[in-house]
């Protein structure tokens, strides 16, 4: 509905509405409806700081800041667009100074009938107020802020106290959400009755504007009550005007709880403190003794805890118990009997290391127990006793009624006094001990003392033996000194003999004892025997209690029950080995154990020291009888065998040497060797040769055998072989010589020598012979061949009748020739190859072919049609060979094989290439055989065995072949039997050749 002014302000004369608009205090101006200015007040030029003039040639925007400019525009525009008379805006303008300001503007439009005229504006500068307000919202924001982080119940209510507003915390601590709460009245929804009477007065008190603090039992949603701190204080509004109330609610209830708790435990800790005190009373008095104060401060725990009857027992594993103190014997009486520990409280909390506290046996596991009902126990408490650390025994209060709760204070005392009793029971038996270790000590220094005397005696016992170097004296030196200082009644020193693996009797004082320090039978005992042996072998010593129940104990002697036997060590060896036996048994202790073992240390080295003495003696005893021996074959050796100290003067001299040299020993002996058997050319040579020796130790001619001349006693010279033999015998340097008169065999080699060149000149002279006859035979022989196929041509021609008379004449002559040339032939052959004037040519070639040809070559025309069986064995392959002198090889053991087995089956050639590093032939017939005795002779020329009969031959062929064979560097054999045939193996290394 919209009033018009003059309803709604008195009636003012124009030019009052004047003076109100000039001298109001708002800025009031006109636009026209394009928002010129059209009027301005006073105020308006003051504010803005622009003239009036100024400020009718401007538009309103151009006052507003220019971030809002297009806003305020817009909101004019919608005011015009709905028609709406007035309006209220604020915005910032800034005035000419550029000051800024907020500003609130009221607008009324005018309308002319339905047309927009103009506008009318009042502004108000709201800056301050607008900041005022900002600050205002930001701090109630932050209050709030503050309150909803609170962990504090926070509660505005109005006047009528409902609810208007409340924080988290609040929700939580009641249990009540939010919605539950607001528009709810607080003292009805929170409080009980008792409470809302608290409430109701303290809300009285905002009604009087005051402020307060209380706490107040509130009433969660589930009914549950807790205990709240409530601060409230009235709330104003911003005109200072109550608007209700605000209450701030901590949650005390577990502070309360926390307080009585407190007080119930300040009770507690007062008498606990009490009870100690009154402890500490009972034991520090000095008036009563440890006993009396144990029993009073017992009896004082016991009233403490209403528990009437007790005890302080020590307990055994076999069930034994000791009282140490009761309380109310007379109920102990009750217990005539004593349970196994397990059954009893006490006894358990013993076994179990535990305390056990029970106010109520009632419905527990102890109640059946048969101590527990007969003495009808309800409360107890038991606890276990140590003494010394160790477990002891049990303290034990009980009650045949009910007590109340035992609180941890109750069980700290209780513990403490236990300790209190493990400590009065430790300091007790540490007096015991105390004084039992004064017996001890004193005791141990009656022991110092004879330990001392002890020293002094093994101190008496080395300085004697200190002095003893030979190992006899030293091993009875130390039986007797054993006996001697320690009452032993026998003693016997073994040594080792590590040959033998056993112990020799070296020493022996007692019943072995011969006297004249030398032992009644003494014997050897092997490793492992008897108890001796068995110590030598285990290397630790033993004591025997008693003999009669040791298996391994045997009598040497006899009559003795015990034994100790201590061994012997030098650098972790046993060398030896001392024993003592006694008569009775039990005799031997520790400490002789030990004595022994002293003086078994103390004497290891002496004794290793003497044996090594002795049995340096003994090898250089040794060395010496072998030098004797060594002598006795030098006399009765058949060299002469001269010895010669390093100055050269003869220290040996055999009597083969006296027949050699014809000296006597007496004559050379002490003498220069050189004076008498140096013949005086060679003297000189001889002496420089030893003093180099002397000096660098180097003597070529030592130590081997060589031949040079010697002098007779009356001056000839001969011939001798001599090795002189350089000898370092203990730091002397011998040198032996071993000499043979080679006079003989000098000159029977020389005899030998010489027939040896005589046989060489002759065969030289035979080869050269046979070399010029061959050719003095071969030139007639082929004339008288050329002669004969004349005659027999010319006698076809002139009388051809009578030609078939003369042909087996011409055949004869023909073969013949034939043979005595073959045979000259050979015999130039055998004499180019001793000349050495046969060479070799190593070339490629196929022994197959070649092999092939001459068998063709041989059986060719042969009447009986033999022929030689080829086989060929592994992978055929070229070797490297000399064409024809395989071919000679091949074609004479061939025609060997089938002339000495006419009728035979044919002979077998076998080439084998299976070896690839050898060529291997073998020529096998069936025919005549060579006898046994002939086989060795068969390649030297001329040979013939004896069964050849009427076969024709020359003995050359074999030995030429040998020849040739050797020259391939191969080798030939036989294997022969007589009459059934024989075998030829030629092999020949084929090395370098490749296969084909
Ligand atoms: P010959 O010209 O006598 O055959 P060889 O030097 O060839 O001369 O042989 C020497 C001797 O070896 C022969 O005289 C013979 O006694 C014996 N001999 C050689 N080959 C055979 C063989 N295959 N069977 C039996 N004896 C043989």
């Amino acid at each position: 509905m919209k009033e018009s002014p003059e309803e709604n302000f008195p009636s003012f004369s124009l030019e009052r509405y004047r003076i109100l608009v000039e001298e109001a205090l708002d800025i009031i101006y006109e636009t026209d409806p394009e928002g010129n200015f059209t009027f301005v007040n006073r105020i308006a030029s003051e504010v803005l700081g622009y003239s009036r003039k100024e400020l009718l040639s401007m538009h309103y925007l151009e006052l507003i800041r220019e971030d809002y400019k297009q806003n305020v525009q817009q909101f004019y525009r919608n005011q015009l667009a709905s028609k709406e008379e007035t309006s209220y805006l604020e915005f910032p303008i800034l005035t000419k100074k550029g000051k800024e300001e907020w500003v609130g503007q009221k607008t009324r439009f005018h309308y002319k009938g339905e047309v927009f005229i103009g506008a009318i504006s009042i502004v108000r500068i709201r800056t301050n107020r607008y900041n005022f307000e900002k600050a205002l919202k930001q701090s109630e924001e932050k209050y709030r802020g503050i309150l909803e982080r609170l962990q504090f119940g926070l509660i505005e209510v109005d006047l009528d106290e409902r609810i208007q507003y409340v924080n988290d915390a609040m929700c939580q601590m009641t249990g009540f959400s939010k919605e539950e709460m607001l528009g709810k009245i607080a003292s009805e929804l929170l409080a009980s009755k008792e409470t809302k009477a608290v409430l109701d007065e303290h809300h009285q008190l905002r009604e009087k504007n005051q402020g307060s603090a209380y706490d107040a039992k509130i009433n969660r949603k589930n009914g549950e009550p807790f205990y709240a701190i409530i601060s409230g204080a009235p709330l104003y509004d911003l005109q200072g005007k109550r608007t209700g109330s605000v209450g701030v609610h901590v949650d005390v209830t577990q502070r309360r709880k926390d307080e009585l708790e407190l007080r119930r435990i300040q009770a507690e800790l007062d008498k606990y403190t009490y009870a100690l005190e009154e402890l500490n009373r009972i034991t520090s008095e000095f008036s009563l003794g440890p006993k009396e104060q144990l029993n009073q401060s017992f009896r004082f725990i016991s009233e403490y805890f209403g528990l009437p009857f007790g005890f302080i027992a020590e307990f055994k594993e076999d069930n034994s118990t000791t009282f140490i103190e009761v309380l109310s014997s007379e109920i102990l009486k009750q217990l005539n009997k004593t349970y196994p520990l397990e059954q009893t409280i006490s006894g358990s909390a013993f076994l179990e290391e535990k305390l056990i506290a029970i106010n109520d046996t009632s419905g527990t596991a102890y109640e059946k127990l048969p101590s527990v009902k007969k003495l009808d126990l309800k409360a107890c408490i038991a606890m276990p006793v140590y003494m010394d650390g160790e477990k002891f025994g049990s303290i034990f209060l009980g009650s045949s009624e009910q007590t109340k709760d035992f609180s941890q204070y109750d069980l700290e005392l209780f513990r403490l006094f236990t300790r209190y009793i493990s400590y009065v029971l430790t300091a007790q038996k540490n007096q015991n001990t105390l004084k039992s270790r004064r017996e001890s000590l004193l005791q141990s220094n009656e022991q110092l003392k004879s330990r001392q005397e002890f020293l002094s005696a093994i101190t008496r016992f080395v300085t004697k033996i200190l002095d003893e170097e030979d190992l006899h004296s030293l091993a009875w030196e130390i039986v007797e000194n054993v006996i001697g200082e320690f009452d032993f009644v026998d003693c016997v020193i073994y040594v080792v003999d590590e040959k033998k693996q056993c112990l020799v009797q070296l020493a022996a004082r007692g019943p072995k004892d011969k006297g004249n320090r030398k032992i009644k039978n003494p014997i050897e005992i092997p490793f492992g025997k008897g108890i001796v042996g068995a110590v030598a072998k285990r290397g630790k010593a033993e004591i025997i209690k008693d003999t009669a129940d040791d298996p391994r104990y045997f009598k040497d002697v006899g009559g003795f029950r015990s034994e100790i036997t201590v061994p012997i060590y030098f650098e972790n060896k046993i060398i030896g080995i001392i024993d003592s036996e006694h008569p009775e048994p039990n005799f031997f202790t520790q400490e002789h154990l030990e004595t022994l073992t002293i003086i078994a240390n103390l004497t290891a080295s002496k004794l290793k020291n003497a044996q090594l003495k002795l049995q340096k003696e003994k090898s250089e005893k040794e060395l010496i009888d072998r030098e004797a021996l060594l002598r006795t074959v030098i006399q009765t050796a058949l060299d002469a065998v001269v010895t010669v100290n390093k100055e050269g003067l003869v220290t040996g001299w055999n009597p083969q040497a006296e027949t050699i040299f014809g000296w006597k020993a007496k004559e050379v002996m002490g003498r220069p060797m050189t004076e008498n058997i140096i013949p005086i050319n060679y003297r000189e040579a001889h002496d420089n040769g030893m003093k180099n020796y002397l000096k660098t130790g180097h003597g070529p001619v030592l130590n081997q055998r060589f031949e040079i001349t010697a002098m007779h006693k009356s001056g000839r010279e001969f011939p001798i072989e001599i090795a002189i033999i350089p000898l370092k015998l203990g730091g002397r340097t011998t040198f032996t010589a071993f000499i043979r008169d080679i006079t003989l065999q000098k000159n029977t080699r020389e005899e030998l020598e010489k027939n040896l060149q005589k046989e060489r000149d002759l065969s030289e002279l035979k080869s050269r012979f046979v070399s010029m006859t061959s050719h003095e035979f071969r030139t007639p022989l082929t004339s008288i061949k050329q002669n004969v196929d004349l005659i027999e041509f010319a006698l076809e021609k002139k009388n051809p009748e009578i030609k078939p008379e003369f042909e087996k004449y011409f055949e004869r002559i023909s073969s013949e020739i034939g043979r005595v040339s073959s045979l000259m032939n050979d015999m130039l052959l055998l004499g180019k190859i001793e000349a050495g004037k046969v060479e070799v040519r190593l070339r490629p070639m196929s022994i197959i072919n070649l092999t092939k040809d001459i068998i063709s070559k041989l059986s060719v025309g042969r009447e009986d049609n033999r022929s030689v069986q080829l086989e060929i064995k592994g992978l055929e392959r070229e070797i490297h060979a000399d064409q024809s002198l395989m071919d000679h090889i091949l074609t004479n053991l061939l025609a060997n094989s089938l002339k000495y087995s006419e009728g035979k089956s044919n002979p077998e050639l076998t080439i084998n290439f299976e070896n690839l590093s050898e060529l291997q032939i073998s020529i096998k017939d069936f025919g005549i055989g060579i006898p046994e005795k002939d086989q060795k002779d068969l390649f030297s020329s001329f040979f013939r065995a004896t069964n050849v009969k009427n076969i024709q031959g020359s003995g050359l062929g074999l030995s030429i072949v040998k020849e040739f064979v050797n020259l391939h560097q191969g080798t030939i054999e036989v294997k022969s039997e007589v009459n059934k045939g024989s075998e030829f193996i030629v092999k020949i290394p084929t090395l370098s050749t490749k296969s084909i």
